[in-house]
């Protein structure tokens, strides 16, 4: 049995692991909002438990077996996402802080349910990608919009789920999985970029803009 602590440092690397590779303790450390020392001797015991390698001075990867857990827990967590909103009326900013104390206690067969009842979906409300019971998920599509530039334009493909403030922000804009935009203008050392979507136009800072992910228009 594995604890629920245990659950989020797998969860969290696995996220990292799609910026850099190996994950530093730092960047573990950061995520989790806890002391880089704390990180050090859980790492430790999740490589004596098979679920990481830990690289001195580089890092940690995770094994199979740990990217397994973390994927179920992704899972548990996208599917209990879906269904807060489907079933239960929940808006888009209120369901990751309900998912995040759920996929930790939900139980196989309580997740396969959800799964059926909601049409075996794909994707997750903010458009992440929903790994199958034997532990595959479809690659991440898209560019962050705060790296496009003038003249581009494409679709939303997913965006980040864990800060309910952004989530209505970005709501407010209509920007969400699936809007189609057109980058306008980007202003250069830092500065917002100007965004076309719905036949308005809005200027986005350069924060919220990387939590927006954008497949291009070919
Ligand atoms: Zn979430």
């Amino acid at each position: 049995m594995i604890t629920r602590e245990r659950e989020d440092y797998l969860k969290t690397i696995y996220k990292l692991q799609q910026e850099e590779s190996p994950v530093r303790t730092n960047s573990i450390a950061r995520l989790l909002n806890v002391e880089p020392a704390s990180v050090t001797g859980i790492v430790k015991r999740l490589a004596q438990l098979g679920y990481l390698e830990h690289q001195p001075y580089r890092g940690v990867v995770l094994t199979q077996s740990g990217e397994r857990v973390a994927l179920e827990v992704i899972r548990n967590h996208r599917l209990i996402e879906l269904f807060l909103i489907d079933s239960l009326g929940y808006s888009w900013d209120e369901v990751h802080d309900e998912a995040e104390r759920l996929e930790h206690a939900v139980s196989h067969q309580f997740i396969e349910r959800i799964e059926i009842a909601l049409g075996n979906p794909v994707i997750d409300p903010h458009g992440s990608p929903i790994p199958t019971e034997d532990g595959k998920i479809a690659p991440r599509t898209g560019t962050r919009l705060s790296e496009l530039s003038a003249g581009s334009s494409g679709i939303v493909s997913r965006v980040s789920d864990d800060d309910p403030g952004l989530l209505r922000y970005l709501s407010s804009l209509g920007i969400h999985p699936g809007a189609s935009l057109d980058v306008i203008e980007v202003a250069p050392f830092g500065g917002p970029i100007q965004i076309e979507l719905g036949g308005n136009l809005h200027a986005l800072g350069p924060q919220a803009a990387a939590e927006v992910y954008v497949e291009l228009a070919s």
